[in-house]
């Protein structure tokens, strides 16, 4: 690849940003200084150092993300903000994309990836992964709904669910629950509640597996999967 491309993969802002970085002499490739952005390098035999530190190329990254409201899950659109507009350019570099989609109104966990193969294997039907949610009801629920979803439900187009846990947290009636499902077909949260005769008002994802959405990130923000998490995933 080229040089100007390997720098900004390292994280060194936008191709603009790493030319002028070059031309200050900040990319050594084996010890020796390259200017031209257009030098052909070996991402995984040259060796690097940026500013005389030791650098590594990598392929992938491996984001997760607060969704707020309001913002498409994907990756462009022409009219509506989309979860890559929320990047850094210098992520947006890689071109992550949602692992899986959270509608427009949902909110919070999504997982943001380039690399295909992991994305492919987490939202295979077979893994079966938890997806917690927490859902805000305009009803409440109680015992029989809870049954109701572990016997499974059948939507609007005749599908039946498969088992899924209705956590009432405690309560005999609650209009706040968790629901955990292990599959992910279109609205099936709120095609569920519909399908029990209620309505949801409000939808988070809180969990993905093993993985909680790190309580620190506000609406909006999003930091690495650290290895643990990519592992209770992989
Ligand atoms: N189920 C829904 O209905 N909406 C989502 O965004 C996710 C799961």
């Amino acid at each position: 690849m080229r040089a100007d491309k390997l720098l900004a993969s390292l994280g060194y802002g936008s191709r603009k940003d790493v030319k002028k970085l070059l031309k200050q002499g900040a990319l050594s490739v084996n010890g020796d200084i390259v200017k031209d952005p257009k030098t052909h390098v070996d991402e995984y035999e040259d060796e690097f150092e940026v500013f005389g530190e030791p650098a590594v190329y990598r392929k992938y990254i491996y984001l997760m993300m607060n969704k707020p409201p309001g913002v498409i899950s994907a990756t462009e659109d022409e009219t509506e903000e989309t979860l890559s507009d929320l990047l850094e350019e210098e992520d947006r570099f890689f071109e992550p994309f949602p692992v899986g989609r959270l509608d427009k109104d949902t909110t919070g966990l999504v997982l943001m990836t380039n690399d295909g193969k992991w994305a492919h294997r987490l939202m295979s039907p077979n893994r079966h992964v938890d997806k917690i949610y927490r859902v805000h009801l305009a009803h409440p629920v109680g015992e029989k709904e809870a049954e109701a979803c572990r016997k499974g439900l059948t939507l609007d187009d005749g599908y039946v669910t498969k088992p899924a846990d209705l956590d009432l947290f405690g309560k005999e009636e609650a209009d706040v629950v968790h629901l955990t499902i292990r599959e992910g077909k279109y609205h099936q949260v709120k095609r569920m509640f519909a399908a029990l005769g209620n309505h949801v008002e409000r939808l988070k994802r809180e969990k993905i597996g093993g993985v909680q959405l790190d309580p620190e990130l506000e609406p909006g923000m999003y930091r690495e999967l650290t290895e643990e998490e990519r592992s209770l995933l992989s």
